[in-house]
């Protein structure tokens, strides 16, 4: 059905079947714009393997994955090396999805892969509002020359959706441009993560909308395992009642980025992706029961 890598191991509890799940998880393995540390190819599979040990049944939300039906993509089979030709596949991929009335939720690979995704949904839901947690404002108009860029990865989805539709949570670094840029045109919250959640949840509410999570947002007390850590985030406990929160919203997409398993010797950076993962499955997919 698509190309994609043999060497998916499925996340927990996924389904066999494309036709009956609602939700399809797909793993998008780029890391070659990185500007640090590369290594977020390997973050889809991490996470797959992690999560078998944890519960399927999430006692915070009262939910179990037994009870929701998704499918494992597994690996999207992307040029290494050719930038767009690698996003135009993970578009490919990602339209299907859509077309086919699932949920995405896109494991990363870099940051730079939300783009194309954020550019399907956006066609199918034209008033999209894009949910952006991360320690970067990734609004840098290009980074060494480079417009494609995982560092101005939230620049081009501005581009696509106008920055006043683009909600920014827990930013901590970027350049003085970046800020002035955000200042002006997106809606951002440097530093903070569930405060100003709370706050502009009820602008949010009634319209699609799409969840980029990069892990680096959270600590790297208790995210270590990712390309460029950035001190003073939020915590893991944090990161996922920010999902809880985010329940009544119309989400009909997300990507979850920047994992990389090289850094992430105790593999809890991949632990709490899993765990991420679990609840967004809970939160957003659809019971089948
Ligand atoms: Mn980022
Ligand atoms: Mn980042």
């Amino acid at each position: 059905m698509f190309d994609l890598l043999d060497q998916c191991s499925g996340f927990m509890g996924a389904s066999q079947d494309y036709e009956s799940s609602n939700l399809v998880l797909v793993g998008a393995p780029m890391d070659f714009t990185v500007s640090f540390r590369p290594g977020t190819r390997q973050g889809p599979q991490a996470i797959r393997q992690v999560s078998i040990g944890l519960e399927e049944y999430s006692v915070l939300l009262d939910r179990d994955l037994a009870e929701y039906t998704y499918y494992d993509a597994g690996d999207i089979s992307i040029p290494f090396g050719h930038v767009l030709e690698s996003l135009d596949k993970i578009g490919q991929v990602v339209d299907r999805i859509i077309r086919d009335d699932k949920f995405p939720l896109v494991l990363g690979g870099e940051h730079l892969i939300s783009l194309p995704v954020i550019k399907q949904v956006v066609q199918k839901y034209p008033d999209l509002k894009v949910i952006h947690f991360d320690a970067h404002a990734d609004l840098r108009q290009d980074y060494m020359g480079q417009t494609l860029s995982h560092a101005s990865v939230m620049r081009r989805v501005a581009d696509l959706v106008g920055g006043q539709n683009i909600y920014q949570f827990g930013i901590r670094s970027g350049t003085r441009e970046e800020f002035d840029y955000a200042r002006a045109n997106t809606r951002m919250f440097p530093g903070k993560v569930l405060e100003p959640l709370k706050q502009v949840l009820p602008e949010l509410t009634g319209h699609p909308v799409y969840i980029t999570l990069d892990i680096d947002v959270v600590d790297p007390a208790y995210a270590p395992g990712t390309g460029t850590a950035e001190p003073g985030g939020c915590s893991s406990t944090e990161i996922l009642d920010a999902i809880y929160l985010m329940k009544e919203l119309n989400v009909v997409g997300m990507d979850l980025v920047e994992i990389s398993p090289v850094y992430d010797h105790s593999e809890r950076t991949a632990l709490l992706g899993a765990k991420l993962v679990r609840e967004a499955i809970l939160v957003f997919g659809k019971s089948s029961i």
